[in-house]
């Protein structure tokens, strides 16, 4: 009788994914990247995993993709213990990207080699053979098992909603705007990307978009994609803001026939533009009068231990902006970049956030007395709180322009500047 060669059954492939943000509590949104890449594994019976421990045993896995978006975001110890081990041979077994693997890279040549490397290694992978990041279909259960672990650990499940309840995808990427301090600051121009077909799934109830300046697309591209999205029936929101700069009647009108999810968001990152935001803010009052409106404020860039008067300025455009939109009842939310933490005094960015993010205090009491309030707070007088703290060594430096700054912190007071004649 012949004897058959014994056949070793050949073993599967497992992938391992890491959401190095995750794993560091940076972030409470899932990995786009990530998901797409799950979605095309899954749709080419391929295994993988999500990986979620910092110290997990990555033994077994035959390749990791690794993502971060946030430059200051920590690499996960399995990953740091494994590039510094010299008995390691395969140095290719992680496949890393995303924006905070070169966000704050300041030589622009190096930045832009970087970028376009990230934006398109993906779909040249040979593992990843015909990936279409733009078609590709998220798999959004990519996190579920680790979502219901938190949950049933005690986590609400408020706290993981964009991992559970979203479809999320870019309907255009690119800008035309050129901000220092944005990945997008060498884009030229907005482009088409997803079709919503390519991200939304129906079992979920709400859609968020990643896009970077969708009013910066045409016109007629614009008008269909909102069309499309009221189509759907499902509210939706741009997260990263839209341009209020780019508004006219008819995107404020189609907005306000929007299901829109969730607070409307727009940006007022420059003072410079204070007479454009204010002549579009008259136009998106008077189409959507009644929608809870908030800007995001961008502060503290390019800060460095010594640049007093650049905080100063900082400062004083922070809340000259916040005056503006106190009076058109908007709510602002302080972006703090990074370099904030390197002045000495960076703590007042924090203090202010405090307040100004939190439209319970924002809408109710001036920054001073958001101070007061903390102080009050302290069981014992004696002691002075952090924010009280911040507040008089701010002062005490500036104590020649005391004056203004304390003006500011007093009188910039949402019910002394409401004004609803300003576009009713
Ligand atoms: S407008 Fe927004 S997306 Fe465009 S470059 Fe500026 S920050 Fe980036």
């Amino acid at each position: 009788m012949d004897v058959l060669p014994t056949m070793k059954p050949k073993r599967e492939l497992l992938y391992g994914l890491v959401d190095a943000d995750m794993i560091s509590n940076e972030t409470r949104h899932p990995n786009l990247a990530l998901l797409k890449i799950a979605g095309y594994l899954r749709d080419h019976g391929i295994s993988y995993r999500l990986i979620t421990d910092n110290n997990a045993d990555i033994s077994p896995f035959d390749h990791i993709y690794l993502s971060k978006v946030f430059t200051f975001t920590p690499l996960p110890q399995f990953y740091v213990d494994y590039m510094k081990s010299s008995s390691v041979k395969r140095h290719d077994l992680f496949s890393c990207g995303g924006t905070g693997w070169y966000a704050t890279e300041q030589d622009l040549e190096k930045f832009l080699r970087k970028r376009s490397k990230d934006f398109y290694q993906l779909e040249k992978d040979p593992r990843l053979k015909g990936l279409d990041m733009k078609r590709q279909m998220p798999d959004y259960d990519l996190y579920k098992s680790y979502m219901e672990e938190q949950i049933a650990k005690g986590r609400s499940r408020v706290y993981y909603k964009d991992y559970l309840d979203y479809s999320i995808g870019f309907l255009t990427r690119g800008c035309f705007r050129h901000c220092s301090f944005c990945v997008n600051k060498l884009e030229n121009r907005v482009y088409p990307h997803s079709e919503l077909s390519d991200f939304v799934d129906d079992r979920r109830p709400y859609i968020y978009l990643w896009d970077d300046n969708f009013f910066a697309a045409p016109l007629g591209f614009v008008r269909q994609k909102l069309n499309e999205l009221i189509a759907t029936k499902k509210p939706f929101q741009f997260r990263q803001g839209l341009d209020i700069r780019l508004i006219d009647k008819e995107r404020a009108q189609l907005l306000g026939m929007a299901r829109y999810h969730g607070d409307m968001i727009f940006a007022f990152d420059h003072w410079s533009d204070r007479d454009i935001i204010v002549k579009k803010l008259k136009i998106w009052k008077k189409y959507c009068p009644h929608k809870t409106t908030k800007f995001y404020l961008f502060c503290g860039f390019e800060l460095t231990p010594t640049s007093d008067e650049k905080v100063f300025e900082d400062i004083c455009q922070l809340f000259w902006r916040i005056k503006i939109l106190m009076s058109y009842g908007c709510l602002g939310y302080v972006m703090r970049h990074e370099d904030y933490k390197k002045h000495p005094l960076g703590n007042i960015y924090t203090q202010i956030a405090r307040w100004c993010n939190q439209p319970q205090f924002y809408k109710k009491m001036s920054f001073h007395e958001f101070i007061d309030r903390n102080q009050f707070y302290v069981p014992n007088p004696e002691h002075k709180c952090m924010a009280l703290r911040t507040y008089e060594a701010f002062l005490n430096k500036y104590s020649e322009r005391r004056d203004i700054l304390e003006d500011l912190f007093d009188k910039v007071k949402y019910t002394s500047l409401v004004d609803p004649s300003l576009w009713e």
